[in-house]
Order: C-alpha cells, then sequence, then structure tokens
C-alpha cells in the first residue's frame, strides 16, 4: 500500500503542466506531448511516454506520482448495466456505473453511453435510505481517482462514454474544487473531450456550493436530489434538510437556472409510504414548474439492512401521472440495474460486508 503526498500527474491541467515544464527548462510542446499519452494514448507509466527524452520521464517519475486503480469486480453483462468495483492505491473501495444507451434521462439525446462516477469514499450526509452513506465518511476522491474510473471502465468494457453523471457514492460538491478540476479535465480538448452538456451534477442540496457552482461559467447540468415535496417529508429522510430547507434551496436552483442554460433535474425516489402520496406529487409539480425543471423519478432500490421499499408499480404509474398532468416533464425510470445492486453504494457495501465476513471466518479458524 502507497500512500503519497506529491500530486499525480492526472491531476494537472495543461497549463499548469506547461508551467511546470518551463520551470524543469523543457520546451512547452511537452506538456502537450504528456496529455496525449495520458489522454489519448493512455498509458500507465511514465517511462512508456517514448517521445520524451528518458531524463525527462525520470524526473517526471520523482516530481509527480501516477497512480492507478484497480478493477476488482464487474457485475452485469454488456447489454444492461455493469457496476465496477475499484480499489484505490490506499485500499479503498469505490465503484462505477455504466449505462448503456438509454432513453433521455437528463436532456441528452437518447444514444448516449453514460458512466455514472463517485466523487467520496462513502458519504458523510447520512441520507437514511442510501448505502453510501451507511458506514459514514472516509475521504474525498482526487482528480485523477474520478478521472481515472472513466478511463478504466472505458478500457474494460470497450465502449466509448459520452455521458458522464456525478451520481456515484459521495456528494460531489463537498468535494468541489476536486469536482470543478476533474470537470475541466473531462472537457477539455486536451483531456477526454467531453462536452459540458454531457456532464450532470447531482447534488442533495448544498446551497452554498449550488450557487458558486452557478457563477462557473461552465454549462454543465444541475441534478438536484429533492426525494420529498415538503419539510416534513424531507427531514425524516435527508438530514441535510434541516441546515437547508426546500425553501433555501429552491432560490439557489432560482439562480443556479437565471445563470445557465440548461434545464435543471429533480431526481426523485420513490419510496413506499414516505414520498409517493398525491399531495407530494402536486407540491412537486409546482416546484418544478417554478424552475421549469425536469423530474426524474426513480423507484427506490432496496438496500440490505435498511427498511425501505418501492411503492407498487401502479403508484409509481399514478405519481408520474400527476406530474404529467401539470404540464412537466417526467420520466420514471424503469431500472435496468434492478437486480446488480445498481444503486450508489450498494456493491461496495456488499462487497465489505463480504470481506468483514471472511475476516471475522479467518479470526474464528484461528481461535
Ligand atoms: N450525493 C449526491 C450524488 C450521489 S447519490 C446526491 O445525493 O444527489 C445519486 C442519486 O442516487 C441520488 O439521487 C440518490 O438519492 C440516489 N440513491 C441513493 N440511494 C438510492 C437507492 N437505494 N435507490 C435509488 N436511488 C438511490
Ligand atoms: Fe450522500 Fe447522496 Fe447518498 Fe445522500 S444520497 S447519503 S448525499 S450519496
Amino acid at each position: 500500500m502507497r500512500i503519497t503526498t506529491r500530486i499525480d500527474i492526472k491531476s494537472l491541467h495543461l497549463d499548469e503542466l506547461q508551467e511546470k515544464l518551463r520551470d524543469l527548462g523543457e520546451p512547452a510542446y511537452r506538456a502537450a506531448q504528456i496529455t496525449d499519452w495520458l489522454y489519448q494514448k493512455r498509458i500507465d507509466a511514465f517511462d512508456k511516454m517514448s517521445d520524451l527524452p528518458q531524463s525527462l520521464r525520470e524526473q517526471l517519475a520523482r516530481e509527480f506520482s501516477f497512480d492507478k486503480i484497480d478493477i476488482v469486480r464487474v457485475l452485469g453483462s454488456k447489454d444492461t448495466t455493469q457496476k465496477f468495483l475499484f480499489r484505490l492505491s490506499d485500499g479503498n473501495l469505490i465503484e462505477s456505473v455504466l449505462i448503456p444507451a438509454s432513453p433521455a434521462l437528463y436532456g441528452e439525446k437518447s444514444d448516449r453511453r453514460t458512466i455514472c462516477i463517485s466523487t467520496q469514499v462513502g458519504c458523510a450526509y447520512g441520507c437514511k435510505f442510501c448505502a453510501s452513506g451507511l458506514e459514514g465518511f472516509s475521504r474525498n476522491l482526487r482528480p485523477n481517482e474520478i478521472v481515472d474510473q472513466i478511463i478504466a471502465v472505458e478500457r474494460e468494457s470497450g465502449e466509448k462514454i459520452d455521458n458522464i453523471v456525478f451520481m456515484g457514492m459521495g456528494e460531489p460538491l463537498a468535494n468541489f474544487d476536486n469536482v470543478l478540476r476533474t470537470i475541466r479535465i473531462i472537457n477539455a480538448p486536451w483531456g477526454l473531450g467531453i462536452g459540458a452538456r454531457h456532464i450532470t451534477v447531482s447534488t442533495s442540496g448544498l446551497v452554498p456550493q449550488i450557487k458558486k457552482l452557478a457563477d462557473e461559467p461552465l454549462q454543465i447540468r444541475l441534478a438536484v436530489s429533492l426525494h420529498g415535496a415538503t419539510d416534513e417529508v424531507r427531514d425524516q429522510i435527508m438530514p441535510i434538510n434541516r441546515r437547508f430547507n426546500i425553501e433555501k434551496l429552491l432560490s439557489a436552483c432560482d439562480y443556479y437556472v437565471a445563470h445557465k442554460k440548461q434545464r435543471l433535474t429533480f431526481e426523485y425516489i420513490l419510496i413506499a409510504g414516505v414520498n409517493d402520496a398525491d399531495d407530494q406529487a402536486n407540491l412537486l409539480a409546482r416546484h418544478a414548474r417554478r424552475l421549469s425543471a425536469k423530474v426524474n423519478l426513480i423507484p427506490y432500490n432496496a438496500v440490505e439492512g435498511l427498511v425501505w421499499s418501492r411503492p407498487s408499480r401502479n403508484r409509481q404509474e399514478k405519481f408520474l401521472s400527476i406530474l404529467r398532468d401539470a404540464g412537466i416533464a417526467a420520466t420514471l425510470r424503469r431500472e435496468k440495474g434492478h437486480d446488480i445492486n445498481a444503486a450508489c453504494g450498494q456493491l461496495r457495501l456488499q462487497t465489505k460486508r463480504e470481506e468483514v465476513g471472511t475476516d471475522r471466518r479467518a479470526v474464528r479458524s484461528r481461535s
């Protein structure tokens, strides 16, 4: 296990690399050669950058780290949702989900291959229904660890990914600087070259950071995890609502949409008996209308050890029809990944539990 304090080469932007190379007395074009090796040819060691002088390769290896993330488990098959579990260089586990061409969920064209990526190990926000928050928060991911999820999944699956959603484990806006830095790498022509309109950040409602993101010139999309149309309901399942209640959240959203061309999306998990009543649908429609927002309804994915469940199919369709009758652009996710623990944090949790189980057995057999 290697814990390093050097910056990883894949956390830097082209202009920062140029500056670094100037400091080392190298011509600026070397920086573009390096980003070409990293993001186009996608090699995994400085030594493979064969058009750089050997001395420079050695120098880079002294100055920067070059971490890898290892795929430890893949679930699902090529034509359905696939889930990837990674082990980071410090041993922590994170996960990504590859969703094949699917109906337009976030306003993008329907033939896109979407990856859902993680931004933190665990999550500090403790939503009551979510597997990611169950074991608390460990640490923020660094930009290279977020970008590497995309590169590793493309390599493993052979698919070209053209849509990115920050909806895996963690709260992206709580890791604001690293996430923004990552988005620039994903978006840059010298990086992965994916258009800002094909990048969606999901938040549970960090009001100050929503405003900060609105002030950024990037035209990325924002999805807000609402999951309740009144404070009464939201307070029950999302502790963050006690800090930023629905009205504060909606006014941050007002600010966001005033600054961006893209429409906002409300994510709304349907949980039986908690947030699926008609009055919630009516109020949700009112919030969506205020912001010209779209609504994605997601039937709850059961998490082992948690009491929540999804409403009946009828209830789901009724909720959807109330929104549609109110003129809201709403979709109901008829999920493909249900059988492979597709909701964020679930595979990691399951693997961790298995590992703990194995350790316990090992201890027992020794004693
Ligand atoms: N922290 C951010 C992004 C990660 S969660 C956020 O909360 O928005 C991504 C989405 O998955 C959120 O909308 C979250 O509420 C949802 N989610 C979490 N657990 C789920 C489950 N068991 N079933 C369905 N969706 C779930
Ligand atoms: Fe964290 Fe999002 Fe899960 Fe809430 S839903 S615990 S904010 S990852």
